[in-house]
């Protein structure tokens, strides 16, 4: 008989945890992410360095960038770092926050579990306080006109975390600028804002080029350097006679055969340039290669030409010259010319073409200058966020009070709304509200502050209807957000919100963990619990 045989339905090597096992280890592994994260939220907020497996080294306050840094392996936590990737695609910015707020409520949670209340429970009282966290988030932001001086005191409540804010005024100046240059139809395409770095002088430096930077020289140096009143015709066909692809193999049996040979291919480039040369074009930006003889014909007439461009580049060359892309050469005519004030060679580290002083780019460049690459990978970050946040607010002209003050609004509001329900859910909607003033708590511990009277005056505060009071910390006082120009967009805790509760959702319902045994899976050590 075979019944004391055991039945084996999984891999031996594979990995099972069940019921609140399971949940603890998830719970801890997202907390300890958030936790990695915490100290660098906000204006007083550490940087991180992190140093890959290459020896490359990172130094950043950027959640997002500091969690993919991260190289994270637990699966629970993994989709922690998945909040900080859709925050940064959805918004550009607050990924320090949807993670601060994920972890958070992940910790809530077990104190809810360990009181024996079960996950539904807790899930379900969730998604309500989320639900109602939208609506008072709806009902409060505050409606503005697209105007530059509050789109720069949003870019200045992002860059605050970040060391740019040194020349915060200077940044947000080019970040409103060339945010609203590249809006077409209403939409922002933040692609189309070029970011090219340079290593040497200060960051203080960056510049915004009405234009495109590529990181190609001229391809002769017969060339003029540069070009005022350019006319740029943008090939994407090769100025070659055969392709490198395409290696054409000819036989020749005399000197004379191979010399008419050589001369029909002379004249077949020279036919080319020719064509180029009757649409008035003075600059050519080529895709592909550029032969030789070609080059010295373009160089012959005074014409400035770079090879191999970037197809990215050439999309956004046309978008910022408004010249069109040829690629048959026969139908190169005037009209499809783009126009720039100047094309020059610039010698940086490399040499570089600049083609600036475009009307109405729809692409341009920000130059970034800076000491160090770090130095210059961090402010790009910046720039980054702050592009993100200028874009979001132009979609949706709604913002926020920042520096803590909407978390505290929504955690007082959603306390009063807890009192509405009846059961356990309530617990759990409460719990969601202290979640999110661990925000304030962190923006004022990370400074150095008392987070405890912070909080309990901040409540007060809101108890007595300043729904804006926040914690303004270039003066270390409380006092209202909008006023002190602490604003941020509304899409930024929405985002937050909703990725963080469906984060938290997703983790709690899990109470089974089936690793296979190849899986890097590894439970957490006790010790690492407190
Ligand atoms: P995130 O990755 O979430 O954007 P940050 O480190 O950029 O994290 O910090 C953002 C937080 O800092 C927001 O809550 C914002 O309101 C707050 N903040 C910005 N400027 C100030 C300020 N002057 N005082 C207090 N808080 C501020
Ligand atoms: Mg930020």
């Amino acid at each position: 008989m075979t019944d004391k045989q055991p039945i084996i339905i999984m891999n031996e090597n594979s990995n099972r945890t069940i019921g609140r096992d399971a949940q603890r280890n998830n719970i801890m592994a997202a907390r300890i992410v958030a936790d990695t994260v915490k100290t660098t939220l906000g204006p007083k907020g550490m940087d991180k360095m992190l140093v890959d497996s290459t020896g490359n080294i990172t130094v950043t306050n950027d959640g997002v960038t500091i969690l993919e840094e991260m190289e994270i392996e637990h699966p629970a936590a993994k989709m922690i770092v998945e909040i900080a990737k859709t925050q940064d695609k959805e918004v550009g910015d607050g990924t320090t926050t949807a993670v601060m707020l994920a972890g958070k409520l992940l910790e809530n949670a077990e104190k809810l579990l360990d009181q024996k209340i079960h996950p539904t429970v807790i899930t379900k009282g969730y998604r309500l306080a989320a639900e109602k966290a939208q609506e008072i988030i709806k009902n409060i932001a505050i409606d503005v006109a697209n105007s530059d001086e509050i789109l720069k005191e949003l870019v200045f409540t992002s860059l605050a975390s970040k060391n740019a804010s040194a020349k915060k005024e200077k940044f947000a100046q080019i970040i409103v600028k060339a945010v609203k240059q590249i809006q077409e139809n209403g939409k922002t395409d933040l692609d189309n804002i070029k970011i090219e770095k340079v290593k040497g002088e200060g960051i203080e430096d960056t510049e915004l080029i009405e234009g495109i930077v590529l990181d190609k020289e001229r391809v002769s140096v017969d060339m003029p350097s540069k070009i005022e009143n350019a006319k740029i015709a943008l090939i994407d066909a090769a100025l070659e006679i055969k392709g490198p692809e395409t290696e054409t193999k000819i036989s020749v049996s005399s000197p004379e055969q191979l010399q008419s040979f050589l001369e029909r291919e002379e004249k077949l480039l020279k036919a080319m340039v020719e064509k180029i040369k009757q649409s008035g074009a003075n600059v050519v930006f080529c895709q592909k290669g550029i032969d030789d003889v070609a080059q010295y014909y373009l160089a012959k007439e005074g014409i400035y030409a770079a090879r191999r461009v970037a197809k990215s580049d050439m999309e956004k060359l046309s978008k910022a010259t408004g010249g069109k892309i040829i690629s048959n050469l026969n139908e190169i005519s005037q009209e499809q010319l783009g126009y720039s004030k100047i094309v020059e060679e610039v010698k940086n580290n490399d040499g570089m073409t600049y083609v600036k002083g475009c009307k109405n780019p729809k692409a341009l460049t920000i130059l970034i200058r800076g000491g160090t690459e770090h130095v210059i990978s961090e402010i790009e970050r910046a720039l980054k966020d702050g592009m993100g946040v200028v874009a979001s607010v132009l979609k949706d002209k709604k913002i926020l009070a920042g520096a803590g003050a909407i978390e505290v609004e929504l955690a007082k509001r959603l306390r009063d709304y807890s009192q509405s329900l009846g059961g356990r859910e309530q617990l759990a909607v409460e719990e969601f509200a202290s979640a999110l003033e661990f925000i304030p708590v962190t923006l004022a511990e990370n400074a150095g502050l008392d987070p405890i009277d912070i909080l309990t005056e901040l409540r007060a505060r809101h108890q007595k209807g300043e729904t804006n009071a926040g914690l303004n910390l270039l003066t270390g006082k409380i006092e209202d957000s909008i006023t002190a120009g602490i604003i941020e967009p509304i899409r930024i805790k929405q985002q937050a919100i909703d990725s963080a509760t469906e984060v938290a959702v997703m983790i709690l319902r899990i109470d089974d963990v089936i690793a296979a045994g190849n899986s890097k899976q590894k439970n957490i050590p006790m010790s690492e619990m407190e």
